[in-house]
């Protein structure tokens, strides 16, 4: 069972590399990624609330949310469900390939019901969604990627207060958004926040300023670098560079990275640090939002292993 009650402080690992220490730069990574096995990093942070919320409620049946057929919210969901002995639902993006991936095969195996939906519909609101499955107001409902504003504020708690003190700048990849919403909220003055997208073609700024209206992202955006061109092409894309950075940044560092999301922010981040953007003496905290989960669909989907070779 988890105790969703606690408070987690994920310890920060120092990491070397020959690109750091030739550039002067030290960088440590958050380890979000070890909260959970299955409700990793940011999700775990952005059900929190909800899962508070839906324990107390004795009137609460289950969970309700959406998501892509290899995302590691759905998963999440369905295992921090399945932990509290909630009914767990989901409607995922597209149809229903057999056999299922390994992502939904395990939700399935925890007891999530899946319901397949073609991409028009499936882009409707969770309570429109909800409300044609004439599903009744004892259900809970979280949005895709679980990010909301009860999302946002578990992803305030990411950082500590002496998070606060040492670094001056955190690197965050971005999906949905939420966590990188509840990281700017929550920098300390001279901090600035480095937001990796995911997606091709996303405005950042304006993403994290619908998340969090506009009155309470103005005064944040000083603080905010958006990152906006190391997509590989767009959500999930991934090519023979990136593959042979996850492998080089694993045997380097010991710390496995996802394809979606941290190998890509990492990229990013690595290649800032190359073309000197990230002035030498320079002390940053890359937050590891989890996702490994992901790895196997994608190794399946692809045909290759992604770990290092030794
Ligand atoms: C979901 C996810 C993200 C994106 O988080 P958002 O809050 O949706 O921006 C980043 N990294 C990993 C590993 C994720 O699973």
């Amino acid at each position: 069972m988890v105790n969703w009650s606690q408070g987690i402080a994920s310890k920060n690992m120092k990491v070397s590399h020959p690109l750091l220490l030739a550039k002067g730069v030290e960088l440590f990574v958050k380890r979000e990624d070890l909260i959970h096995p299955e409700i990793s990093g940011n999700k775990w942070r952005k059900l929190k609330y909800h899962m508070l919320e839906a324990l107390k409620d004795l009137t609460c049946k289950g969970l309700l949310t959406k998501g892509g057929p290899y995302s590691n919210h759905i998963l999440a969901t369905a295992s921090a469900a399945a932990s509290s002995g909630l009914n767990s639902r989901a409607f995922i993006r597209g149809e229903c390939i057999l056999p299922l991936n390994p992502t939904l095969n395990r939700a399935k195996e925890l007891g999530m019901e899946l319901n397949f939906l073609d991409r028009t519909i499936f882009r409707k609101p969770i309570e429109e969604l909800a409300g044609m499955e004439a599903m009744d107001g004892s259900w809970r409902l979280i949005p895709e990627g679980g990010t909301d504003a009860l999302g946002i504020k578990g992803c305030m708690e990411i950082l500590t207060d002496s998070d606060r003190q040492d670094f001056e700048r955190v690197a965050v990849a971005l999906g949905t958004g939420g966590t990188a919403a509840g990281l700017l909220s929550t920098l300390a003055k001279g901090q600035s926040l480095m937001v990796f997208s995911a997606l091709k073609g996303l405005d950042v700024s304006n993403t994290l300023g619908v998340l969090l209206g506009n009155d309470r992202f103005h005064p944040l955006r000083e603080h905010l670098i958006p990152m906006e061109d190391y997509h590989f092409g767009g959500y999930a894309k991934m090519d023979a560079t990136l593959l042979s950075f996850i492998r080089d940044f694993e045997q380097e560092t010991g710390i496995p990275l996802d394809p979606v999301y941290t190998a890509k922010m990492f990229y990013g981040l690595f290649d800032q640090i190359d073309k000197g953007l990230i002035p030498r003496g320079s002390i940053v905290l890359a937050i590891h939002t989890g996702g490994l989960q992901g790895r196997k669909g994608m190794e399946e989907r692809l045909g290759i292993d992604f770990s290092a070779k030794a």
